[in-house]
Parts: structure tokens; C-alpha cells; sequence
């Protein structure tokens, strides 16, 4: 029925995701007992994904450590899984009081966490009780901090002080001052830094600088190593102050590559580009733009998209960054750690979960969209709030699990364009914005399988509007003995070779 070249946009997946997805008889079972949506965890690949942190790690002779970032998924399997992990190597990000509850009750220690984000007094109070690093945001924060370990007596509080807006001056970039990275409504400015040393230093009695940190939220890396080379000479700054920071923490933002394929990507972008020109028949519902428009035959605008495909993420990222030479001091950033005796400190989320989930939906019911009757609408048993890739700009195809497989495969059954929607009753309900091409037309019944949401997109969204289910999660792992599954809340790492509780 399709009378147009289908522009699919697959999914990257790796083992053992992909065998995963290659026993649709597992995971049936599994929807069909715990409903849709159901989201699905492998806590083993989160494991795997520290070792290739810590593999970059060695082969640039770096210590430090690797911190997740709590926010970008709820689960307690991954938690406790990570807990589990190289004690002195692997830690935890929080930056709430729940999450910061949470990973203690998964059997992270105190000295383990880092506190980073809004922080209210609880929060402050039982992250200073239990020994673990504060990250602090302003001068304002320390003032807390301290009259807070003050007046209840609490010992010397670690503390890492989180800077932004780094900018190169006259020292060592030229003339003039030039803001090297962008606002952010987090962190110290650089240019007023200076207040947060000198307070350090009077409360000293009460707070140890472990270090000093940043998280940029973007994909360059030029704007990346320049913050990472200004920090290295900070904390030299730091130490000839008489403070002894130790590490420096370059936060998160490493990436994950969602689409496998690099061309199709390009050609996905290009019609989109065209779309908007009104070139070529609209990929998206009601010509939703995703932050491009035409202005008298040009395209305009950013799109608020993720770089789906990505040839450098996750730990390659972080190679690359410490590789390249720096662009003020011309030395990879590696070596400028090293020479400074300084530790490495990351704080990667979307990352570490990588390849670590999928989140499945059953279709409800196929019908010809309004206006556009080649393309159908498919409504799923999920909404967006469950699967939130499209709200995070992550534009990927779901991958088709036919229920019954045999029946009538081929003739004119597909390939198909679709407009996936949600279960509530709402026209802004979609699931994608975008035409998405499936091989086959589905059917009710059938399951799609969105693939790598376990970073922000499973949970980070999900609520109770209209009554709607929210999705269960399960953890599943992998042993000789076959593969075996229990609720996320009922795993904890014990689990033998052949996937039995040992
Ligand atoms: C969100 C966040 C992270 C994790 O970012 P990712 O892009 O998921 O790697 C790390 N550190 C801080 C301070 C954050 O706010």
C-alpha cells in the first residue's frame, strides 16, 4: 500500500539486547502477564558498560571514578547492580533526597555518592550524615552546608565545587575575554569563583574541596576539553591557595548512538529538510517541523533533535575528549591529568544505560489516519508520557514483533507508514510526531519493541493521567540455564551463571 520509498530509521542494537529481541515467545509472555506497557531491563549491561568506562580509563593510566547519574532512569536493578560494581571505582550520582535514599537501600555506601542538584535541607543533611560528596552549586549553598554541619555537630563534609561559564582570558587565548561555553542555570560562573575559594577556606574546619566539577549539556568537544584544560589549572589555582583538591569531575553527556545506520540518518534529516521546504510529501503529522520552518524557501530554525546516530559516544567519547589535544594548552587532557596528579571523576547517565532496556506496547487497534489514508494510525497501549524518546528529540524506529509471524507475511502487507499514538484522550497523545515505516502492517495484538530507553525515556515521564497503568518494569538476565525475569524491585545482583539466585 506504500506508494513512497519507506525511510527507516533502525535501531543500534548490541548483545545481548538483540537476542533479546530475537525471542519475541520471552517477551510475550512476559506483556502478556504484566501488561503494556512493560519495560524491560538487562542490569548486567550496565555492568558492561562501566568495564568500557574503566577500560578508557586504564589505557590513559587515569584514577578516578565513574559516578551514574540517577536521574536518567528510576530502576532499582540497575542501582543495585551498580552497586555490586568495583567499590572504590563506582558510585552514584543522586540529586534528590528520594534518589539519594534509593541508592543507599541498594547497598551504595555513603562515601560512595555525590549529591549534585537543587538541594533542600533533608537532602543536605542526610547526604553530609552518611559521608557522602556534595557537589555545591554557589556560595550560597556552601553557607548552608556549613552552618548546617555546624549546628548539628556532623564531621568535615567532602565538597566538590561545580563552576560554569568557562572562559579564556588574556592568560591563554588572546585578547579579550570570550565565553567559551554556554549559560547555564547550574554551577559557580568561573569569573566569580573567587568568593567560593575564600569561603572554602574559612570553613575549612567544616568542609574538605575534594575537587572541581562541570556538566555541559552539549555534544562538542572542543567546548568540552577547553573547560577540562581550564579546570586543570584551577586546581592548581586551588592548591597554591593552600586547598588540595584531587579530582577533577567533567560530569556527564557522553552520548549514545540510537540509529545504527549513519546514512540512513542522513537521508532521514535531508527529507525532513525537504518536507519543510514542501519538496517532497510531509514526513511528520500535520507537517510538524521539529524546530525547522520555511521562510520563503529556506529552511530555518534549529531542529531540537538528538543526534541520533552518532559516530563518537558513550565511552569512544570519552577517549576521544582525553586524546585530542587541548585546544588552549595543545596537550591531550589525559596528559594534563596525569601531570597534575589529578583523578578523573565522570558522571555519564544516557551512557551508562546504553543497550540497557526496552520498553514494550501492544497495539490496540489500526485504522487509516484522517486525511492522509495511505499512511494508518496506530494506537498503542502506552502513552507518551511512558515512552518519552520523542520527547527527548530521540528519533528511532520501534522494532515490529508480529504476534503470530506466519500468517500472510508478504503480498501486499507492507511495508507501511504509520502515526504512532498513545491511550489517552488527547490529541497531543502521540508517541512520534513522525511518519515511522515498519517492514509489515501491524495488527492488533502485535507488540513494538522500543529499543535503548532505559536513559530517560522509560520512566523519566511516566504518571497516572486518565488511570492508565503505568509501566512495570522487569529485570531480565542471561545464564547458561537459560533467560529468567523478576519484577525490578525483586532483583538483586546474586544471580549465578546459569541466571538462578545463588
Ligand atoms: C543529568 C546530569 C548528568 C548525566 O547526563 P547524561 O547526559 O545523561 O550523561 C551528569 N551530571 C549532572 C550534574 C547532571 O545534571
Amino acid at each position: 500500500m506504500l506508494r513512497e520509498q519507506p525511510l527507516y530509521l533502525k535501531p543500534r542494537t548490541e548483545p545481548p539486547l538483540d537476542s533479546l529481541l530475537r525471542d519475541p515467545s520471552f517477551l510475550y509472555a512476559l506483556s502478556d502477564a504484566l501488561g503494556s506497557p512493560l519495560n524491560v531491563l538487562v542490569p548486567e549491561s550496565v555492568a558492561d558498560n562501566v568495564d568500557r568506562f574503566r577500560s578508557v580509563y586504564r589505557r590513559h593510566h587515569l584514577s578516578g571514578r565513574v559516578f551514574f547519574a540517577h536521574k536518567s532512569n528510576r530502576s532499582s536493578a540497575l542501582v543495585r547492580r551498580l552497586a555490586a560494581c568495583d567499590h572504590a571505582a563506582v558510585g552514584v550520582d543522586v540529586a534528590s533526597l528520594g534518589e539519594l535514599q534509593h541508592a543507599l537501600s541498594c547497598g551504595f555506601t555513603g562515601d560512595r555518592v555525590m549529591a549534585t542538584g537543587p538541594k533542600d535541607l533533608e537532602f543536605l543533611w542526610l547526604a553530609a550524615r552518611v559521608g557522602a560528596t556534595v557537589a555545591l552549586d554557589a556560595p550560597a549553598e556552601l553557607e548552608r552546608l556549613t552552618s548546617l554541619v555546624r549546628a548539628r555537630g556532623i564531621g568535615r563534609v567532602k565538597v566538590l565545587v561545580r563552576l560554569s561559564e568557562f572562559e579564556a582570558d588574556g592568560a591563554y587565548a588572546g585578547q579579550g575575554t570570550r565565553m567559551l561555553s554556554r549559560r547555564s542555570r547550574f554551577g559557580t560562573p568561573v569569573a566569580e569563583a573567587d568568593a567560593m575559594w575564600k569561603a572554602l577556606d574559612r570553613h575549612r574546619e567544616h568542609v574538605e574541596l575534594m575537587g572541581i566539577a562541570y556538566h555541559l549539556d552539549t555534544t562538542a568537544l572542543d567546548e568540552k576539553a577547553r573547560a577540562l584544560e581550564r579546570c586543570v589549572l584551577i586546581m592548581d589555582e586551588c592548591r597554591v591557595r593552600g586547598l588540595s583538591p584531587r579530582a577533577v569531575d567533567i560530569g556527564g553527556g557522553f552520548g549514545v548512538g540510537y540509529v545504527a545506520d549513519a546514512g540512513e540518518w542522513e537521508q532521514w534529516t535531508t527529507a525532513l529538510s525537504d518536507a519543510v521546504l514542501g519538496a517532497r510529501p510531509p514526513l511528520t503529522w500535520r507537517g510538524h517541523g521539529y524546530g525547522l520552518r520555511n521562510e520563503g524557501g529556506t529552511v530555518r530554525g534549529a531542529p531540537a533533535l538528538y543526534p541520533a546516530h552518532r559516530s563518537l559516544a558513550g565511552p569512544e567519547y570519552l577517549d576521544a575528549l582525553l586524546t585530542r589535544p587541548a585546544p588552549s594548552l595543545g596537550r591531550p587532557p589525559a596528559t594534563l591529568l596525569l601531570e597534575h596528579l589529578d583523578d578523573l571523576y565522570i558522571e555519564p547517565g544516557r551512557a551508562l544505560v546504553d543497550q540497557c532496556g526496552v520498553t514494550l506496547a501492544r497495539v490496540v487497534d489500526v485504522r487509516p489516519a484522517p486525511g492522509d489514508p495511505a499512511r494508518l494510525l496506530v494506537r498503542l497501549a502506552m502513552n507518551a508520557g511512558d515512552m518519552s524518546l520523542e520527547e527527548h528529540g530521540v528519533l528511532v524506529d520501534p522494532v515490529l514483533l508480529p504476534r503470530d509471524a506466519d500468517i500472510d507475511g508478504g503480498g501486499d502487507q507492507g511495508p507501511v507508514g504509520v502515526y504512532l499514538v498513545g491511550n489517552l484522550c488527547l490529541e497531543a497523545d502521540l508517541i512520534t510526531r513522525r511518519v515511522v515505516y515498519l517492514p509489515r502492517v501491524p495488527r492488533a495484538g502485535d507488540l513494538l519493541a522500543f529499543v535503548n530507553t532505559a536513559g530517560y525515556a522509560m520512566d523519566f515521564h511516566a504518571h497516572h493521567a486518565q488511570r492508565q497503568p503505568a509501566a512495570r518494569t522487569v529485570a531480565v538476565t542471561e545464564g547458561a540455564g537459560g533467560r529468567h525475569w523478576c519484577l525490578d524491585e525483586d532483583y538483586w545482583p546474586l544471580t549465578d551463571q546459569q541466571g538462578v539466585p545463588s
